[in-house]
């Protein structure tokens, strides 16, 4: 870390969570430190996803982990940082899953979202990069771009869990 607090945004109403964040224009070595920040405060909070807002500040980059098989199991297989991440190409097939949220400690629920997706972002080097996500790993992006655009999972629950 380096030296600087951050705090957990949580619940629906805080205005943070809510606010559209503003795009990156310049990778600095500010930048590139709260991105290191953000994947250490995501795996810190057993997160699997934890995007900028949710941290207090409103700019476009997301930390995400992808899941793959390993040795017949189900593991994270990798981590990428987004800057400025869009989806650029959406599957009309959809998969309802259930999805948790470090910002929403009390809430859980099945949302829907697009199967696969193709999302184009900057990586912390800079360069600009185009990859093709399924399943879960495209779920992760969805729950995180949405964050950006000061969306919550919440508003997107398909059935609330009993
Ligand atoms: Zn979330």
């Amino acid at each position: 870390m380096t030296g600087k607090k951050y705090i957990i945004q949580t619940w629906t109403n805080n205005p943070i969570l809510r606010t559209i964040s503003d795009k990156i224009e310049k990778i600095d070595e500010e930048l590139m430190h709260f991105a290191g920040d953000l994947v250490r405060l995501m795996y810190k909070n057993k997160g699997v996803w934890l995007a900028a807002p949710q941290v207090g500040k409103n700019i476009r980059i997301i930390a995400t982990t992808q899941r793959g098989e390993k040795k017949g199991k189900d593991v994270i297989i990798d981590e990428t940082i987004m800057i400025n991440p869009n989806i650029t190409a959406i599957s009309a097939d959809c998969i309802l899953s259930e999805e948790a949220c470090i910002s929403l400690p009390d809430e859980k629920g099945k949302v829907r979202r697009h199967k696969s997706l193709i999302v184009e972002y900057t990586d912390i080097k800079g360069h600009r990069q185009k990859k093709k996500f399924k399943d879960f790993n495209a779920t992760v992006i969805q729950h995180e771009i949405d964050h950006l655009d000061g969306i919550l999972f919440t508003d997107k629950l398909v059935k609330k869990r009993k």
